[in-house]
């Protein structure tokens, strides 16, 4: 009686860790599936202009929608992409089809998409990116690759590589997450980024936080030293706003602007403001 109640934790924690194992070997069929029918979905978050308010391009952002397990948030199928070798595919369909998406916006607008530290291993990576841009016909200053700064310890060589080739090719290569990271100004000096995305965790804390605005402020003066330009991600209160606008010239995006939407919708707020492109001909026209 004694040695079975002293097991029972045990028994218990052996039955959580199979549910927990069964569900998550659930989730990896249920995305492999996804991944073979095409069933990821590109939605769209606005990048503004902070002074003007403009609309200067868009985030692509990944969402999954399963009928066994709901809106699967990016943060979890993503890495369950990654450990299991879907990442490739699942990333290569998501930006196909936002570049043909994006290939009827106002040729001003830009498309930022996110790559995996896993991808950057890939030595082909750069070739490809490139087919699809010309297989879209979109023109490759017009796309910016979004690489997080937690993922480039791993092999700085390989991300050197791939960040020179891609911006060889006209791409623009920004770090995203940026203050988050294992060694943020290390990042910076090693790599040739055009651009930094500064972490919405310093940016929503900025109200309550005055370190936060502190370091909010140091990185916008370290943007404009560098010669980066600076883009604030998680702006949600016309406060953050301020507070961002009166620290230099950047771009943000956040929910204040909007939550990332469907194509179809983000079509029809473009369509409003007059920035789709209407004729089919001009989608021919060589860009600026
Ligand atoms: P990220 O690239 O840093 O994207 C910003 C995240 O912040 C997005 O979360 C976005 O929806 C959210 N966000 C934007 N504005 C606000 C705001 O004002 N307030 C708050 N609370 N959140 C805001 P999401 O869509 O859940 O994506 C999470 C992460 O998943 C992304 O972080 C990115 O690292 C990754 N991810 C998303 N799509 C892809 C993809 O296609 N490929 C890869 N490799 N990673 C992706
Ligand atoms: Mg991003
Ligand atoms: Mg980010
Ligand atoms: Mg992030």
């Amino acid at each position: 009686q004694a040695k079975k109640a002293g097991n029972a934790p045990v028994q218990w924690f052996y039955n959580a860790l199979e549910a927990e194992l069964r569900y998550r070997c659930e989730m990896e069929m249920a995305l492999r599936d996804a991944v073979a029918k095409d069933a990821l979905e590109p939605y769209y978050e606005q990048q503004v202009d902070l002074d003007s308010g403009e609309i200067r391009g868009f985030e692509m952002l990944a969402r999954w929608h399963s009928s066994q397990f709901g809106q699967v948030p990016p943060d979890i199928f993503i890495a369950i992409a990654e450990e299991t070798g879907l990442i490739d595919r699942l990333s290569e369909q998501l930006i196909a089809k936002a570049l043909r998406h994006a290939a009827s916006w106002a040729p001003h607008l830009t498309l930022s998409v996110n790559i995996s530290p896993v991808q950057m291993r890939d030595p082909w990576f750069a070739q490809k990116l490139l087919k699809m841009l010309v297989a879209a016909n979109f023109p490759p200053q017009r796309l910016e690759v979004e690489i997080t700064e937690s993922g480039l310890h791993q092999n700085i060589a390989m991300a050197h590589a791939l960040v020179t080739s891609l911006r060889n090719q006209g791409i623009k290569v920004t770090l995203d997450d940026f203050g988050t990271g294992y060694s943020s100004l290390g990042q910076l000096r090693r790599l040739p980024f055009d651009r930094i995305k500064i972490d919405r965790s310093f940016v929503m804390a900025m109200g309550e936080d005055a370190n936060c605005r502190v370091i909010v402020e140091a990185i916008a003066l370290l943007g404009r030293g560098l010669g980066l330009p600076v883009i604030a991600e998680g702006i949600e209160t016309p406060a953050m706003l301020d507070s961002l606008r009166g620290m230099g010239d950047f771009k943000g995006q956040g929910y204040l602007y909007g939550r990332p939407q469907n194509a179809t919708t983000t079509h029809a707020l473009l369509a409003e403001r007059g920035l789709l492109i209407d004729a089919p001909e001009q989608a021919e026209e060589p860009a600026p």
